[in-house]
């Protein structure tokens, strides 16, 4: 399904599903003994929601959230933490798209320091052609090119995170019209 000149779909919701299958299989299989998944707010509650019930060992979701981070400091911090301790815990941190990395890496230090008695990350998506900072996630989805990815909790200043599929947009198409939502994505009027 393409919107020319607008939008181009990346994952159709069926080819999703089917990622979120593997990588709760994948989960389950390297932690038998049970898993938190800590998921990080906004963008990757959508996928977590999924994730966690295509995980078939005992488990528990817990979510924290950060502050954007300013291009070019790598700043970021934690403005909502976790609700319960990880001290001695699997925990596997759930992201939605990992970039440059800083996020990732900034969260794995904190949550680190914390004393998980092992700590992964799984993503569903991976840019690693843009990685500023060497971070292997354990659990992948899907790998992606540079273009801009909304959809399926990810977003463009707030909008298209209810789409079920995964799409790559130009920038100034989905910034020009404060009223854009999915219909002019999927092309429809
Ligand atoms: P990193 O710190 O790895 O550069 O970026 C991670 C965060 O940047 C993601 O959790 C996400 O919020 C945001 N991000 C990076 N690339 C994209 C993208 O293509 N689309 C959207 N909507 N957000 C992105």
């Amino acid at each position: 399904m393409t919107a020319p000149g607008r939008a181009r779909e990346l994952f159709s919701a069926v080819e999703l599903a089917g990622a979120v299958r593997r990588l709760g299989a994948a989960v389950s299989a390297a932690y038998p003994d049970g898993v938190v998944l800590a998921a990080v707010l906004a963008g990757s509650v959508w996928f977590a929601a999924d994730l966690v019930r295509c995980v078939n060992v005992p488990c528990r979701i817990d979510f924290l959230a950060i502050s954007p981070y300013t291009p070019g400091t790598g700043r970021v911090a934690i403005v909502k933490d976790l609700d319960h301790d990880i001290d001695g815990a699997d925990v596997v941190l759930v992201e939605d798209i990992v970039d440059t990395g800083l996020t990732v890496s900034y969260l794995l230090g904190e949550l680190g320091r914390r004393g998980p008695r092992r700590l992964d990350v799984c993503t569903l998506l991976d840019r690693r052609t843009r990685r500023i900072v060497p971070v292997e996630p354990a659990f992948v989805g899907f790998e992606v090119p540079e273009d801009f990815v909304v959809g399926y909790g990810l977003d463009y200043a707030g909008r298209y995170r209810n789409l079920d599929h995964l799409f790559t947009a130009d920038l100034a198409a989905l910034g020009e019209d404060p009223l854009c939502h999915a219909a002019q994505l999927y092309g429809t009027p």
